[in-house]
């Protein structure tokens, strides 16, 4: 029997526990009913786990020694209204997992169930570290998630490599998208204020207009990407809010804006970040100022091309060729990349289209089709079984 077929078996299983979690969300470092669901079923399995790492998450091995995989399922929540009518809708009030990382934690304790066997029936040399990471969505009052956290408690120094993947609303159910190479963005955060001089709207020149000298700047840092960054690499850079004023004849003393820069390679990363700086710095040209913190978010998530392969491989055998898509680029960003940094990493995505509803994620509607649990499971665990086999 192949991992898939093994798994497939465990269909009811993964549903009910994905619908637990579902049931029972919880926000960024506050995952600790979850982190306990974790840790017991391991315990069923007679894996000990490690809670409490990165704060709330949890570790756990299978096997002994060398080659060593880690495998990396996210389990936060977001702070969202649930608007679907289900029997398992959230009951936790506005709060919901409505990207999909319940289901990553019911795939991966699912991979644990087929690896425990395997371990235990001597089929598998080397070992599997399961990673249980908190806060994936948000970042803790030092500026740090939990990808992020676990790697700098050195979570990922024992093993060889990590694998992961990531559920997609959008794609077709039980597709598997790959990409080797630079896969999501990296994405970094700016927030500003510009000053310039209040006074009378009636009087603009006895004033210096802050609102005038951020138009100026904004339309600065809308040149940017056009016209200061080679047009061969991607980036971006949205202003994403913009408060200033408080009544229609007064002209305010200052303007505050933020916004989201998001880069594939270190180079445009930089380069970005220093054309910001210039686009405000034109606010002084004009004999007004401004301030502004650049807050550093997470790293591109860049797949190693061999593991690339290696999964491609695993899914065109479990899914079939005609399942397996090259993964287009995404400008949405994923702290597993602070784990694909470490070491050499592979994040894929598995289609988990519902229905013809249209069901983003990060939002009210969102939800999958739990029928991919299994193969959720079984892509890890096999990917695992060929790893150690190399
Ligand atoms: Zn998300
Ligand atoms: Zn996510």
């Amino acid at each position: 029997m192949t991992h898939l077929d093994r798994a497939l078996a465990l269909k009811d299983k993964l549903i009910a526990l994905r619908r637990d979690l579902h049931a029972h969300p919880e926000l960024f470092f506050q995952e600790v009913r979850t982190a306990q669901r974790v840790a017991e079923t391991l315990r069923e399995l007679g894996i000990e786990s490690q809670t409490g790492v990165a704060r709330t998450g949890v570790v756990a091995y299978l096997g002994e020694g060398k080659p060593r995989l880690a495998l990396r399922a996210d389990m936060d929540a977001l702070p969202i209204v649930e608007a679907n009518d289900i029997p398992h809708k959230s009951q936790n009030s506005g709060v919901m997992h409505a990207c999909g990382h319940d289901a990553h934690v019911a795939g991966l304790l699912g991979a644990a169930m087929l690896l425990a066997e395997d371990f235990k029936q001597g089929k598998l040399r080397g070992s599997v570290k399961l990673l249980f990471q908190p806060a994936e969505e948000n970042c803790g009052a030092d500026g740090k998630s939990g990808g992020r956290l676990m790697v700098e408690e050195g979570a990922l120094d024992d093993v060889d490599a990590v694998a992961g993947l990531h559920v997609s609303s959008a794609t077709p159910s039980g597709q598997i998208a790959v990409r080797a190479g630079a896969f999501m963005a990296a994405v970094d955060t700016f927030e500003a204020e510009i000053f310039g001089r209040g006074g009378h709207g009636a009087y603009p020149h006895q004033a210096l207009d802050p609102i005038w000298l951020a138009a100026q700047v904004i339309n600065a840092i809308y040149g940017i990407v056009a016209r200061r960054m080679d047009p061969t690499k991607q980036g971006l850079i949205s202003v994403c809010t913009i408060n200033a004023g408080t009544a229609t004849n007064i002209i305010p003393e200052s303007v505050r804006l933020s916004g989201t820069i998001r880069s594939f390679d270190e180079n445009v990363r930089a380069l970005l970040h220093r054309e910001l700086q210039n686009a405000f710095a034109l606010a002084r040209a004009w004999g007004g100022d401004y301030k502004w913190k650049l807050l550093d978010g997470y790293p591109a998530t860049v797949n190693d091309p061999k593991l690339a392969e290696l999964v491609r491989g695993v899914a065109r055998d479990l899914v079939g060729a005609e399942n397996v898509k090259e993964a287009e680029l995404q400008m949405g960003a994923e702290d597993f990349s602070f784990m694909a940094r470490a070491k050499p990493g592979i994040f894929f995505n598995l289609g988990a289209k519902k229905d013809d509803v249209n069901r983003p994620h990060h939002n009210p509607l969102f939800d999958i089709d739990e029928s991919v649990l299994p193969i959720g499971a079984a892509m890890l665990a096999e990917t695992a079984r060929r790893f150690l086999a190399r």
